[in-house]
């Protein structure tokens, strides 16, 4: 009988497993591939932060799900997924609204074979009281797209703004992760190319970035000298950074700090830490931990159901050296590859393997002024630093290696010229 695979959460994951299944298995009709996304296009996320100050288009940068799903051989279903149930082996969808309020599509249940769940996850808000209300995020592509608007109108209100001898104005960001150290320096990036646009009393003596972390550090993911070298960099091009800092409060126009200070602020970003989507229990029955991500085992099979997979950031996977999988875009990826062959085995009855993370190391980068970061290096296991062209090359090839993977060599090649032709003809920044 022909297996019915579907595939929830079109992300650096999801979209890349439901394209090689599709190829694979849909193209000769081996299997009925259904991706499932409440969004009609795919961003990479890591571009996100680009898209929320306006340095990228992601007109040239988002991949339609319905035009990818015919070329690819698999189908794409609109709608959220609010449950599962593993006795009749189906999704649960929630209705499909108009911007009126009236139901488009019904709520509706659609059956499975084999399910693989790669919602991904959002920033954390702790529940610290007033962050959800007060302070922006940069979990999607409307969350960037509302950001911009907001930044916009702010770079303007202080361009037209007569005082600016008195006048100062803040951008806070909380969280020193990659998010919200990339995000300052875009920000940085921002500042210069909207004056020399014209915006001529945005300065950075007026508008301040701030950078805030609860850790000692910035990056504490990343290795001690590459959080210290960023650090550097980021002081240079004038970003204020706060470690040791927690925020416990935020209204309308502040940050308050454990220590009861209070961080002004025009707009705020909260970019600290992951979780993955709650569900409510009547329509979801798999093991969670804390922060709702889905245990999985080393075959990335959900622990409590052979025929659900969970990839990605909604995964929980412990690896043998007791460290958990990070949610990370390179996992994403290594993640839907694994589950590729494993759905294969599957449907083969043979052996699964198991998933082994490879981490090729982390790049930052800081806009247009540095990308700094590590390479790992599996054959002596060191870290070796790396900044500069090759850096920056190197993180530009991540993306690039996303496109691979989803549009093929040829056209992947067409999209880079393209984005060259457009540098050309349009302003390098988003001035609407
Ligand atoms: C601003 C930013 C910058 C980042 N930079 C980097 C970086 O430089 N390097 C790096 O390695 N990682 C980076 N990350 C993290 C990286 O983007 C994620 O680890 C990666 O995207 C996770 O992939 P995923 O497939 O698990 O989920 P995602 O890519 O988040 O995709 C999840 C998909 O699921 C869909 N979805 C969610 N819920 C439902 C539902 N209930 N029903 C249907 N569909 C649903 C969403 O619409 C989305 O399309 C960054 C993240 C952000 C936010």
């Amino acid at each position: 009988m022909l297996q019915k695979i579907i595939i929830v959460g079109g992300g650096a994951g999801g979209l890349e497993l439901a394209t090689k299944l599709g190829n694979k298995l849909g193209k000769k009709k081996l299997a009925s591939i259904i991706l499932v996304d409440f969004n009609y296009i795919h961003v990479w996320k890591p571009l996100l932060h680009k898209v929320a100050v306006g340095s990228l288009n992601e007109g040239n940068n988002c991949t339609s799900y319905i035009a990818h799903a015919k070329n690819h051989y698999f189908k794409f279903c609109l709608g959220k997924m609010i449950g599962i149930n593993r006795i009749k082996k189906t999704i649960i969808l929630n209705e499909l609204i108009n911007q009126d309020g009236t139901i488009i599509v019904p709520k509706r249940e659609l059956n499975y074979d084999i399910l693989v769940i790669a919602i991904g996850s959002k920033s954390n808000h702790f529940a610290v009281p007033g962050v959800k209300k007060y302070c922006n995020f940069i979990d999607d592509i409307f969350q960037a797209k509302k950001f911009y608007k907001k930044m916009f109108n702010l770079f303007l209100k202080i361009s037209m703004n007569n005082n600016l001898l008195t006048e100062e104005y803040n951008i806070a960001i909380v969280g020193g992760g990659a998010t919200g150290v990339e995000l300052s320096a875009e920000l940085c990036n921002a500042v210069d190319e909207l004056h020399r646009y014209g915006f001529q009393g945005l300065k950075k003596n007026v508008l301040h970035v701030t950078l805030i972390e609860t850790g000692p550090r910035i990056l504490p993911a990343l290795p001690t000298r590459i959080s210290h070298r960023v650090h550097l960099e980021l002081k240079k091009i004038g970003v204020k950074i706060f470690n040791n800092t927690t925020i416990v409060k935020c209204n309308e126009t502040s940050l308050l700090t454990k220590n009861g200070e209070k961080i002004k602020s025009e707009l705020m970003v909260w970019s600290a830490g992951v979780k993955a989507q709650k569900f409510q229990e009547k329509y979801f029955d798999l093991e969670t931990n804390h922060i709702h991500q889905i245990l999985v085992k080393d075959t990335l099979q959900t622990t409590l159901d052979e025929k659900i997979f969970a990839i990605g950031d909604c995964a929980s996977c412990l690896l043998k050296n007791g460290i958990y999988v990070p949610p990370r875009a390179q996992a994403a990826h290594q993640m839907a590859t694994c589950t590729y062959f494993n759905i294969l085995s599957l449907i083969k009855n043979k052996k699964l393997k198991s998933y082994i993370y490879k981490d090729y190391g982390s790049l930052i980068s800081l806009s247009k002024f540095k990308t700094i970061g590590n390479f790992m290096d599996h054959i002596t296991n060191n870290s070796i630093l790396i900044e500069g062209m090759i850096a920056k090359l190197a993180y530009l090839l991540l993306y690039r290696m996303h496109q691979i993977s989803l549009h093929g060599s040829i056209k992947t090649g067409f999209m880079i010229l393209s984005t060259g032709i457009e540098r050309i003809i349009q302003p390098r920044f988003k001035l609407h």
